[in-house]
């Protein structure tokens, strides 16, 4: 759903933010720094954890909604 929606991946050498989409990091494990050109690891699973809170807001909305499309 949020595929598209994209997170700043801050450098760890510069700190230089690297905006990538959720869809980005889900099919790629590194990217090279447009601040430093270092190749830097993308911790996905950590990244895509802190994006849970937007996940249960979104469960949360979709319960909502279920109630007004009870088709299977
Ligand atoms: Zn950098």
């Amino acid at each position: 759903m949020f595929e598209t929606a994209e997170i700043n991946i801050p450098c760890p050498g510069c700190g230089e933010k690297n905006p990538k989409t959720i869809a980005w990091i889900k099919t790629n494990d590194h990217f090279d720094c447009v601040g430093c050109g270092k190749s830097v690891r993308v911790e996905s699973k950590e990244l895509l954890a802190g994006l849970k809170k937007v996940d249960d807001s979104v469960a949360s909305l979709r319960k909502s909604m279920r109630k007004f499309g009870k088709r299977r």
